[in-house]
């Protein structure tokens, strides 16, 4: 055979395979002409056979031709093939007499915790108000949790009936606060200083309505020149606005902390009875919201901040308490009791 031979053969074997493609009946008929035309013993394969006769030359034109074919032969086959693949399911499903214009069966979704909406809408606040995201570890030496923040050797707090000595034992203890974080992220930054950091804490208390051995808090700490209670209240005032809107109104008792000068717990007008009194705010108007104030220039001065330059104010919050009043819930233990029929209703 000559490449001339082969050139013509090819594009008789394509006109002939192609009208007989087009003119197929059935899903069946297809499947013989693919195995007539591409198959071992088919028609194409019979003709590449000749390539073996060819020179290098010839070759070079005759094995491109020889592909093409093959390739336009198959991509017809393929679309007959799904042509017929398509009738057949289009018939099937009149057949079953399928209603297409009705509503889907519902998809059981989950969503999210509670307490991480509540978590998530306080943060997004602070985050408006400047405040940069900082973690710590919740396993902490006694030196981060305590020493660091003035919290004296003799202090209850760093008893075995408040604190979770990991084996027992110091010096490593489940950290009390998210205070740690405060400690480790002034030794390693220099002020101007702002971050947020909430996480989960742990106290050694049984579980009642409203204490609970695992909690939430959101520590804020704010270190630069001249920072003073008053950055503290508007600060503070702006993000409980934020939280129960314009109405929201706070109000700050003297108290004591170590690691706080002045130290002051924050009220907000209760947002039940708007002030006038009732069971949540236990007739007085108010409910104890955070301990915050001006950070002891003791704390500065462990962490290697120079007091005499710089100042700041801090606050921790429970997280849980703030979502029982922004979501109206009683009852602490209900944020862990995993119970559907109630976490459904947030
Ligand atoms: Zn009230």
């Amino acid at each position: 055979m000559t490449i001339t031979e082969f050139k013509t053969a090819c594009e008789t074997l394509q006109q002939e395979y192609q009208t007989k493609i087009s003119a197929a009946q059935s899903a069946s008929e297809v499947e013989d002409l693919r195995v007539a035309s591409l198959g071992r013993k088919g028609a194409l394969t019979d003709l590449l056979k000749s390539l073996k006769d060819f020179s290098i030359e010839d070759k070079k034109t005759a094995g491109p031709l020889g592909n093409a074919l093959k390739a336009a032969l198959t991509a017809a086959l393929d679309e007959k093939q799904s042509f017929f693949a398509t009738k057949e399911l289009n018939e099937e499903l009149n057949k079953t007499e399928i209603d297409l214009t009705l509503p889907g069966e519902p998809v059981a979704c989950g969503h999210r915790h509670p307490l991480s909406v509540a978590q998530d809408r306080m943060t997004e606040i602070l985050s408006q108000l400047g405040f940069e995201w900082a973690e710590g570890p919740w396993v902490e030496d006694e030196k981060h949790n305590f020493d660091l923040l003035n919290i004296p050797l003799h202090h209850p707090a760093r008893d075995a009936q408040d604190t979770f000595f990991v084996d027992g034992k110091m010096p490593l203890v489940l950290r009390t606060h998210t205070s740690n974080v405060q400690s480790r992220y002034m030794e390693k930054h220099k002020p101007p200083l702002r971050i947020m950091a909430p996480g989960r804490v742990f106290r050694n208390d049984s579980l009642d309505a409203t204490h609970s051995p695992v909690f939430h808090q959101i520590e804020g700490l704010y270190v630069d020149k001249n920072v003073s209670m008053a950055d503290l209240k508007s600060d503070l005032t702006a993000f409980m606005k934020g939280l129960f809107g314009d109405k929201a109104e706070i109000r700050f008792r003297p108290s004591f902390f170590p690691f706080t000068e002045p130290s002051v717990e924050v009220d907000v007008k209760c947002v039940f009875c708007q002030g006038k009194g009732c069971n949540v705010c236990k007739g007085s108007g108010w409910i104890e919201m955070l301990g915050a104030g001006v950070v002891h220039p003791n704390v500065l001065k462990n962490c290697g901040i120079d007091p005499e330059q710089f100042s700041g104010y801090a606050f921790g919050m429970g997280v849980e308490r703030l979502a029982m009043m922004m979501l109206n819930i009683k009852d602490i233990r209900t944020f862990y009791e995993n119970d559907l029929r109630i976490l459904k209703q947030f």
